[in-house]
């Protein structure tokens, strides 16, 4: 038997009595189906009609099956629902095809929201046209408020996971900071030093740019330790790391390299400007005298210069040379600047 039979909303009702009387497997389906399971009649006009409902959809709507059957859809639902459920029938009979959708709702005066899962199957008339929508509602409210329960954790976790991570970071980067400076004398620690000066190394090997570096040592320092002890030693590294901040200022790179030897990097400065470095340096260690429990401790460093040439394929082998001249300053009576051998140029301009 068709839908198309049946033109009214009331019959159709007697159309689904029918089946459920000739097919008992069906009339137990329709009593025990846990879901709800409703047959709406689509008029002519658009109106909607609640043909008949299973046990469990009457239980959900809570009134007498005598007071839903044969009525409006619209007179059904309650308001706030209403034109999205009509909307939803109207859809299904426009397309005429099975749709499914999740949707929400309330029963009148309460404040509690469902949630189900529906699926609309259209049944056609012999003129094509929908006539019936069989609709299945499963209830998912269960279900979302998991899916709640769930999704508030998740963002609770994430929350703690971000602050997690922004702590990390944020000891991470004093981590950085820490491992970037040397502690006692407040220059670059070496390991940055290098990172740094290679950088600036680079850079003038590819710009083809003059570059100098300077090797710097404390003068008979193992001296210093012997008579006025490590503290005041210390004490000693501290004010040469601060008279080398001062004259190198923060466009040159300073390091320590080690116990009393410093390196400092001048990127775009000719071995003449690097000479006239080296002297004030020496300069401002020799007259700023350091005062150590009331007595004077004289202090000086010798230094050794040198400019980057084209043979020189890194700023180790550059170092290297600069280091050489250290030890020529070394041998000449410290507390003094030499140049690398394999450069000499007239410095005398720069000293004024
Ligand atoms: P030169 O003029 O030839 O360089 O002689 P020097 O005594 O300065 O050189 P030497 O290499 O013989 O001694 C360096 C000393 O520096 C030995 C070491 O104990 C000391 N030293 C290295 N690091 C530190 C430090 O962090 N603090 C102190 N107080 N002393 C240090
Ligand atoms: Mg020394
Ligand atoms: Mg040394």
């Amino acid at each position: 038997m068709s839908p198309s039979a049946f033109s009214t909303p009331a019959m159709s009702s007697g159309w689904i009595r029918i089946l459920r009387r000739r097919f008992p497997a069906f009339e137990s389906l329709w009593q025990e189906f846990p879901d709800n399971v409703f047959l709406i009649a689509c008029d002519r006009d658009g109106e909607f009609w609640l043909a008949d409902c299973n046990p469990a959809q009457q239980a959900f709507i809570g009134l007498p099956a005598a007071q839903t059957q044969g009525r409006r859809v619209r007179e059904l639902v309650a308001g706030p629902y209403r034109e999205t459920v009509l909307e939803r029938y109207r859809q299904c009979v426009a397309s005429g095809r099975a749709l499914t959708y999740e949707e929400s709702g309330a029963i009148e005066g309460s404040d509690a929201v469902y949630y189900w899962m529906t699926l609309l199957v259209p049944a056609h008339g012999a003129d094509g046209r929908v006539e019936f929508i069989l609709g299945i509602s499963r209830d998912v409210t269960a279900l979302h408020q998991a899916e709640n329960v769930l999704r508030l954790a998740n963002e609770e976790l994430e929350q703690r996971v971000a602050l997690r991570t922004a702590e990390l970071e944020a000891v991470n980067a004093r981590l950085r900071q820490i491992a970037m400076y040397d502690a006692l004398t407040g220059v670059f620690a070496r390991a940055h030093f290098f990172e740094q000066g290679q950088d600036a190394f680079r850079l003038a090997l590819e710009q083809d740019m003059p570059l100098s570096v300077l090797m710097l040592d404390i003068d008979h320092f193992k001296r210093i330790n012997d008579r006025w002890g490590h503290a005041a030693g210390d004490g000693v590294l501290r004010l040469v790391g601060a008279r080398l901040q001062t004259v190198f200022g923060r466009t040159n790179l300073v390091g320590r390299c080690g116990g009393e030897e410093f390196a400092v990097v001048l990127p775009q400065q000719q071995l003449a400007k690097a000479c006239w470095f080296a002297r004030q340096v020496c300069e401002a260690v020799r007259s700023h005298a350091f005062m150590w429990q009331g007595e004077h401790i004289p202090c000086s460093i010798s230094v050794g210069v040198a400019e980057r040439m084209a043979d020189d394929a890194s700023l180790e082998a550059l170092l290297h040379r600069a280091d050489l001249a250290l030890l020529q300053a070394k041998a000449g009576g410290r507390d003094g600047y030499r140049q690398s051998e394999s450069q000499h140029v007239d410095v005398a301009r720069f000293h004024s």
